[in-house]
């Protein structure tokens, strides 16, 4: 079987990282995979007016999954005075609601942590994708240039199911014990309250799955004191974005962190960075968080289509990533390593 792959570079560094990911994934050799790439971002808006042209949404749709670079530039804004975010559009347009972000420590040097070493960090945030404080995205209020309000939007339905895939995630790693935390601010919002109500109902489904309720404020501080606590984290849809850069600050920073947004339908892999402006075009950027999506991507092939060679593909991935900036040091600048980004895709590939 061949997997069509849709491919959305995107701007800034998007384009740079993705081109290592897709030499790791054509030295895999198998599975096979068909990539078809489609115009999308803040480079794409100002080219054709749209930074998510209709076309490339159906591409998205049609495609057996899709890999996302990084997408938005700091001075292409619209008249409101926000940035265009069509990788956030795209999540909303195929109902991706779970944000799944692994946090793991491949090397002790990598976090700012002392006593830790690799594997010490290793848990998975959860991030509910399409609502929350999101779902005020595009509207919300704006009141004689005076008053604007984003709302806070938290449904049954769309709590159930993300705090249902933690759940299922938590018995997936198979930890001792396994554990899901609720990051929530129950003690303030009626909506938070609700999110914790759900998160009960479903956890009374998992009674061998150990339950676990943290305030947004006082888990900053746990998840910098005691990472090693955490298994899985289901947060609303902003707490998840925060709490996932603060995590990927524990263990080197976002060109480690990766991410899939997954549907029933679709799912879109992505690394959790932005598109770096700062870096951009210097071949500074960080391959790992993009190649790691990658591995995320053929990990969930393999569950989708009971794909022994996607799953393995997957854990090949990831241990070679491990190899090279593991146990042999290597890695970019954020890194404090001297690759560039294209070295540091070669040496990856070479390990495979
Ligand atoms: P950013 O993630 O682009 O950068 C934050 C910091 O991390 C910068 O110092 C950057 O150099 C560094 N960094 C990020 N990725 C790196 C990598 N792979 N290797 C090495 N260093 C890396 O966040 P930002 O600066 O807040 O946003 C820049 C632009 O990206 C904005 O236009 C923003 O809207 C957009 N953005 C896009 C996404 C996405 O596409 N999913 C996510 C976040 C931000």
């Amino acid at each position: 079987m061949t997997y069509d792959i849709a491919v959305l570079k995107g701007d800034g560094i998007g384009p740079e990282v993705m081109d290592e990911a897709l030499k790791v994934l054509n030295a895999l050799g198998t599975p096979s995979l068909a990539f078809a790439e489609y115009p999308c971002g803040a480079g794409c808006y100002l080219e054709q007016g749209d930074p998510l042209p209709e076309a490339t949404v159906e591409g998205c749709g049609r495609a057996d999954a899709v890999l996302l670079g990084a997408m938005g530039l700091p001075h292409v804004r619209w008249s409101d005075g926000t940035e265009m975010r069509p990788q956030v559009d795209l999540r909303i347009k195929l109902d991706l609601y779970a944000g799944v972000r692994p946090i793991y420590l491949y090397a002790a040097a990598h976090t700012p942590l002392k006593g830790l070493e690799a594997g010490d960090i290793d848990f998975v945030i959860l991030r509910e994708n399409v609502e929350g404080l999101f779902a005020s995205m595009n509207g919300g209020i704006q009141l004689r240039g005076e008053v604007a309000v984003d709302s806070m939007v938290i449904t049954r339905s769309g709590t159930e199911r993300v705090v249902r895939y933690a759940f299922e995630l938590a018995r997936q790693r198979g930890r001792t014990p396994m554990k899901v935390t609720c990051v929530d601010k129950a003690n303030v919002f009626r909506s938070m309250a609700f999110f914790r109500s759900v998160y009960d109902e479903v956890a009374a489904e998992y009674p061998d799955v150990e339950r676990d309720y943290a305030y947004i404020d006082a888990l900053s501080m746990y998840l910098v004191q005691q990472p090693a606590g955490y298994d899985v984290l289901v947060a609303e849809n902003m707490y998840g974005d925060i709490i996932s850069d603060l995590a990927a600050g524990l263990v080197g920073g976002l060109g480690l962190a990766p991410s899939g947004d997954i549907g029933e339908e679709a799912a879109v892999f992505q690394p959790s960075h932005g598109t770096a402006p700062d870096i951009a075009g210097q071949g500074k950027a960080n391959p790992v968080a993009m190649i790691l999506s990658a591995a995320l991507m053929l990990r969930w092939l393999g569950q989708r289509h009971g794909d022994l060679e996607a799953a393995s593909g997957a854990d090949r991935i990831e241990e070679a990533v491990s190899a090279v900036i593991g146990e042999q040091g290597a890695g970019t600048p954020d890194l404090g390593g001297g690759l560039n980004c294209r070295e540091l895709g070669e040496r990856i590939v070479q390990a495979l």
